[in-house]
Order: structure tokens, then sequence, then C-alpha cells
């Protein structure tokens, strides 16, 4: 029996941490911050922290990732498993991190020598994406991109007999970054592995140099028949037909921790984009401003690319931090599509055609903001830090503010006490300009969720990552429309345990 502890994550927008503890094993699947009031951490067991075996991280974002130095201050000695993109991205979120709390009037739980304790350990070292390997002896993992952020991965894990799903934040829907299908990737490996343990192909290249070959599994995301016509191409079994991974079914897992961050929301992409693009060209057509403040890495650099082809001729200005976040992009191939579904040329042409263009402008000073502002009408202003926190997403909103014209359009999460969220919630006690919210999907909503529990089916699925109120009237349509009664679908809040 495994037992799942939550130590934040369900229920809630933050502080995700996922302890699963075996007769033998202790695993812990992230570890982050809740953006809130002095920062909220995730509920440690002091006791459980120095007999941790593991501890795998799926991505950059401080909701995941913020709170590892506290591991390390309460005794943990081990490692975190994470991709090098990650590790790249980290140290930006520890430092954001501590500088936003300092500046709220608010320690860390932690010193700076805690974080240099982290023992990081680089998935794609071991093995590429859909393929097996042992993490510490006795449990076994498979990783592949989960379509979040560069960098970022879901996992699949065997312990004790059982098979754990943890989707990370997850999307298919990314204009610019890569998902590996878990549901492909899980039949694929598990073809590969009874082949091997028949004895039927062993001249696979990568079982034989124990999984840690040059040459992955090539996982498109795409259809099965392309992702096994790839692996045949790559070299890996030139006998793997698409019939024959179509015929086995993966075997449920026993437990699914699953992204349903956007709750009951059945939009997809091409909705949002939808509702993006007509709340843009209403303000355009009426002489008005677009502010649009964005991390400086996400969904910020995809918003930019498809205004830039979906409005041309309308002035376009975009601050440095998404720009430096654009030019981090173009270093990263192995996270982005090869091509965009929405986008007509190749991604890293569009990207660099993008950087390379004189088409939009980027202000260096007060100066050049103040001309640009008094020189364009109706334009697209693009702005780093998507909660409005900072001192330059202010003052581009007082100077908005005043005109009836104008739209503040936010995009993401707006945490509890932050600008963003207090302006979306009573804009008239801030200004007169239009504020509007229509989110740009980086999560799973209802029917990405529903796909998700027929496509990787577990005995235990877990919808992590909304509000218990949005969780529960989500996992009530849910358990409504499953066919299967045995499959339960859970909403669980902090310090809540499951056993499977
Ligand atoms: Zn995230
Ligand atoms: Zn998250």
């Amino acid at each position: 029996m495994i037992k799942l502890n939550v130590w934040g994550g369900a229920g809630e927008h933050g502080r995700s941490a996922y302890l699963l503890s075996g007769d033998r094993f202790h695993i812990l699947m992230d570890c982050g911050v809740k953006k809130e009031g002095a920062g909220e951490y995730p509920l440690i067991e002091p006791d459980i922290v120095s007999n941790l075996d593991a501890v795998l991280l799926s991505h950059a974002h401080e909701d995941h990732s913020v709170a590892i130095p506290l591991l390390y201050k309460m005794g943990y000695q081990g490692e975190v498993w994470t991709t090098r993109e990650t590790r790249e991205q980290l140290d930006t979120y520890f430092r954001a991190w501590s500088s936003n709390m300092e500046r709220a009037g608010h320690g860390l739980p932690y010193e700076e020598t805690d974080v240099q304790s982290i023992r990081y350990r680089y998935l794609e070292n071991e093995a590429k994406a859909g393929i097996w390997f042992e993490v510490v002896s006795g449990i076994n993992v498979l990783w592949g991109r989960s379509g979040h952020l560069a960098g970022s991965v879901w996992f699949a894990l065997e312990m004790e007999g059982k098979r754990i799903f943890y989707s990370g934040d997850y999307t298919s829907e990314s204009m610019l970054l890569q998902e590996d299908c878990a549901a492909e990737a899980l039949r694929l490996a598990s073809v590969f592995r009874s082949r091997e343990r028949t004895g039927s192909r062993v001249n696979n290249p990568l079982l034989s140099q124990g999984m840690a070959a040059s040459d992955g599994i090539q996982l498109t995301g795409g259809p099965l028949a392309e992702a096994a016509m790839a692996t045949v191409s790559s070299g890996l079994s030139a006998s793997l037909s698409p019939s024959l991974i179509k015929g086995r079914l993966n075997r449920p897992m026993d437990l699914a921790i699953v992204d349903a961050a956007y709750g009951t929301d059945r939009d997809t992409q091409t909705d949002k984009l939808a509702h993006l693009g007509h709340a843009i060209r209403r303000t355009i057509a009426r002489g008005g401003k677009v502010l649009l403040p964005m991390p400086s890495v996400g969904r910020g650099q995809e918003i930019i690319l498809w205004a830039h082809e979906q409005f041309q001729g309308v002035p376009m200005i975009v601050e440095q931090g998404l720009v430096d976040g654009m030019k981090q992009l173009m270093r990263v191939p192995y996270w982005l599509r090869e091509k965009g579904d929405r986008l007509k040329s190749p991604l890293m042409d569009v990207i660099e055609r993008f950087l390379g263009g004189k088409s939009w402008h980027l202000p260096q000073s007060r100066e050049d903001r103040e001309r640009l502002l008094n020189q364009h009408a109706a334009s697209l202003w693009f702005i780093p830090d998507g909660m409005m926190q900072s001192s330059l997403a202010r003052w581009y909103y007082n100077q908005l503010a005043d005109r009836e014209e104008n739209l503040i359009l936010l995009t993401g999460h707006a945490a509890v006490g932050t600008f963003a969220q207090k302006l979306i919630q009573n804009p008239a006690e801030y200004g007169v300009c239009e504020v509007q919210k229509i989110r740009y999907k980086v999560h799973q909503g209802w029917l990405d969720v529903e796909k998700m529990l027929q496509r990787v089916p577990a005995r235990h699925t877990v919808l992590v990552h909304a509000d218990k109120a949005e969780t529960d009237r989500l996992r009530e349509i849910l358990v409504g429309n499953s066919p299967t009664p045995e499959v339960m679908i859970h909403s669980l809040s902090p310090g809540d345990e499951l056993y499977v």
C-alpha cells in the first residue's frame, strides 16, 4: 500500500507538494510556495524529511520549487531530480521570491546556504523522455515534456508494486511548447519492456546500454502511428509496428495526480484566443491602448508572437523582460514544437524573425515610454509582471487608467492580495479604463482532464491546482460522466492523506 500525503497544492493554487510513502520509500513530488501574505509553505512533516529517498521537481515555477531549500534546512541530504532547463531557471525564481518577500516586509524560513545545498540530478542524464530508469534502487521513473514551460515535465513512477502518474502542470495546447503525450509514452515504454522481458528483443541499443544512450524515443505528441514511425526511424526497433502498439493497452495507474487548475472551464485554447482577439480588436477600433502584463517567461512569448501575426500594422511595444524571455526560447529548441499549429512557419524562424524585426518598439527609458505613449493611440503594450506588483507595471497602469477606451487585459492567475487581483475585483476603485481577464491556457480545464482520465486511466485520480469549491464542482461532473464507477476521483485539501 502507498500513502499520499498532500502537503499542499490540492484544493488550492500554490505550494504543490505531494509525498508518497510505502513500507520502504518516501518520495516527494514538488515543494512550492503559495504567493499569499507572508508566503504559505507546504505542511512539511519534519520527521519525514531526513528519511526522504528522493525529490522529483516538475518545473521551475515558484508554486512547485521555492520551498525546496526548506527541506535542506530541515535535514534533507538527498537529491532533487529535474531537467537541466528547470535548473537553469531556478535561481531566478529563488531570487524573485526572496526579493518579493523582502519588499513586502517578510523573512524567508530558510537561508541562502540552504539554496546552495540543493543537490541536483538531471533526468536527461539518466534517460531520455519515455524511458524507464531507476531513480534510487527499487524506484523506477519515466518522464516526458508537459507543454507548460520550457523544462517542465510529467512523471510516472513505479514504487513497491504500485504505479503513480503525476502530470505536473500540463497542457497540450501551447502554441510554442511541445508536450509528450503521457499515454503514448507509457504504452511505448511498456512495449519495449515486455519485449525485453520475453527476450524477443535484445538488439535495442538503448536497453542494452542501460537506457542512457544518446538517442531516446522520439515522442512527437502526435498520433500514435506517427510516434511509432518516429521510433522506427530512430533505429530503436525496426519491427515495432503501429498495430502492435495500438494492441497493447496501458495497465491502469494506481494513482494519478492531475493538473485541473481551470476547474470547470471547458474552453479550448482556440476559444480563448478568439476571446482575446475580440477584446483587443474592440479596443483598437475605439482608439484605445491594450496593456498586457505577463510573466517574463511563459505565456507572454506565446501571446506576443500570436499578436504579432494577428494585428499587423498595430503598433506594438514590448518591454525588455519579455524580450529576454523570447531570447531564452532560442536556446531551448528541444522544448519547442517544431512547427506551431497557429503560427505559419517553423517556430525557431518565427522567433528569430520577431527578434530581428523592426516591427515593434523596445523602450529603454522613462522618456522612451512617455514618447511612445504620446505617439500611439491604438496600440499593444506587453509588460512584465502578470500580477502587476512591480513599480513598472503600476506606472504603466497609471498612464492608462484615466481613459475609458484603454483596456488592461489580464491573461493568467492573479494571487490574492496582488494589484492584478484587486484590479479584477474592483476596477472602478483605481481608474476608469476597462479591465478584463481572459485566460490564456497553460493548464488543464474540464475537457483536458476528462481526456487525461480516459487516456491515463487510474484507480484513484486526485484533481489538483484549483481551489476546493471549484475542484469539488469538477469532481462532481466527472464522477457523473464516468462510465466506470470503480474509478475514484478525489478532491482533497492540504493535510489530507489517501491510501492506494
Ligand atoms: Zn507552473
Ligand atoms: Zn503550478
